[in-house]
């Protein structure tokens, strides 16, 4: 094929190529921004223009772009053996390696991780692990998951249903069969007319009326995100997890926690779990494992259901590229890199704070009707009054506005709705930070 330019890229792109999550007929009118290269934090498009990735890609590059050690793991690993299959009671060195290395980090008392290739490939997992392990326990009927509007679960039929995306609903006649949702955490939106701690309590204690409406004995585990990171960064009253585990533990409910964003050092921690003090039965992770370098996902089991699931015999389960070697590979150098380098300790003690500090100086602007972050992800909320409060109607776009803005500054914000959020390689420096609040700061102003 000859060299081509952005046009033509362009071109083959709208012609041939159908994108998720995109509204192609605008996309075609357009032409697809194309975005060639990237190094450490910043990415360059096909025009040259050099941009601050603020979403480091899908909350998933982790290390930044053109980390040797991982490009190097994958190529040696490719050398020695590009790909062999776990089925069949076989394995390999990447995987049982980092196994092990998993189960050293996790939470709690997790020794076993199932392979996936994707974040959605976790949560299919998932409901076919707590299924089949209430069966094993010999409570077929525990069949229900509940999880929370708003959530986001991935794409797969499980998925999607798990999640609580309303137009993901619409288009192919989801949710499944019993998966329910009960209202998210959502203080900002949701909260009016009680205090953070009552809101926390009030949307938790849904989860016990559910149960209760549904019967217990037909509950089979409550799914979530520690926080809800497509949904908006929504970040739980401190009252809302601790209720949540308890309500779990009364009505011995298995307890999921979705990690796929959370996990691997965007809070300060390896996993949220740590944060909120949580003991999950299952939890889930995909994305920042590789830093996004090459697909990979893993469900972490704890020892109770880990132990009922090695009892079962064969669980008629699996993927082909579950515990790929060159992502193993690839995944094993990463948290390698992450050890060596203390990305965990630097995203808690300096670089998270020092990142929610400027964040929240964005507070003042008048377009903002809220900042709030953990570690390195963070939010505003766009506002038409800032006296009021009051927030945009649904058709002004007001996100979707700025979020095109910052892209002319150079920076990659998202918009979900009127929330602009950030979650940037957990590599940033304090000066590429600085860039960062520059950059959304005279992006709000464009947007005024
Ligand atoms: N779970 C959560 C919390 C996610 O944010 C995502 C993706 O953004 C997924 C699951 C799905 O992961 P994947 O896109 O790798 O299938």
């Amino acid at each position: 094929m000859p060299e081509l330019n952005q046009v033509s890229w362009q071109q083959l792109d709208a012609s041939h190529h159908l994108h998720p999550f995109t509204d192609s007929r605008a996309l075609q009118q357009k032409g697809a921004r194309v975005i060639e290269r990237g190094e450490g934090v910043y990415l360059w498009d096909s025009q040259g223009q050099r941009i601050l990735d603020g979403m480091a890609g899908l909350w998933c590059v982790n290390l930044g772009y053109g980390r040797q050690e991982l490009i190097e793991a994958a190529h040696q690993q490719l050398q020695q053996l590009p790909y062999y299959n776990l089925f069949f009671q076989t394995t390999h060195p990447p995987a049982a390696r980092l196994a092990a290395t998993l189960a050293g980090i996790l939470p709690g008392n997790m020794q076993h991780v199932f392979f996936t290739g994707s974040g959605s490939e976790c949560n299919d997992t998932v409901v076919r692990m707590v299924r089949h392990f209430w069966a094993q326990q010999g409570q077929p009927k525990r069949q229900v998951i509940i999880s929370r509007k708003n959530a986001y679960h991935g794409s797969t039929l499980a998925g999607a249903s798990l999640g609580g995306m309303k137009p993901m609903h619409a288009q192919g006649g989801l949710p499944l069969p019993d998966m329910v949702h009960i209202d998210q955490p959502y203080y900002f939106a949701e909260g009016q007319g009680m205090t953070p701690h009552e809101f926390g309590l009030e949307r938790a204690g849904q989860l016990e009326q559910k149960i209760l409406e549904l019967g217990p004995e037909r509950i089979a585990a409550f799914i979530g995100e520690p926080i809800q990171g497509a949904g908006g960064v929504i970040i739980p009253p401190a009252s809302y997890w601790p209720e949540i585990q308890r309500i779990c533990k009364k009505y011995d409910i298995l307890l999921v926690v979705d990690e796929v964003i959370c996990g691997f050092g965007r809070t300060g921690h390896w996993f949220a779990s740590e944060y909120y003090g949580l003991e999950p039965d299952l939890l889930c992770m995909a994305k920042g494992i590789t830093s996004g370098y090459i697909p990979l996902g893993a469900v972490a089991v704890g020892e109770r259901v880990a132990h009922t699931l090695i009892a079962g015999g064969e669980f008629f389960h699996g993927y082909t590229y579950s515990g790929h070697p060159v992502a193993c590979a690839v995944a094993q150098a990463n948290i390698e890199v992450m050890q060596q380098e203390h990305i965990i300790e630097r995203v808690h003690d300096d670089i998270g704070p020092y990142l929610q500090q400027r964040w929240a100086s964005l507070a003042s602007h008048p377009l903002v009707g809220e900042t709030r972050g953990l570690g390195l992800v963070a939010a505003l909320e766009l506002v038409a009054d800032k006296a009021t409060q009051a927030r945009y109607s649904e058709s002004a776009g007001a996100g979707m506005i700025c979020r095109e803005h910052s892209l002319e500054m150079g920076l990659v914000m998202r918009a979900v709705g009127d929330t602009m959020i950030i979650s940037p390689p957990l590599v940033i420096t304090h000066q590429q930070v600085d860039e960062l609040i520059d950059k959304a700061r005279q992006t709000l102003d464009l947007t005024l």
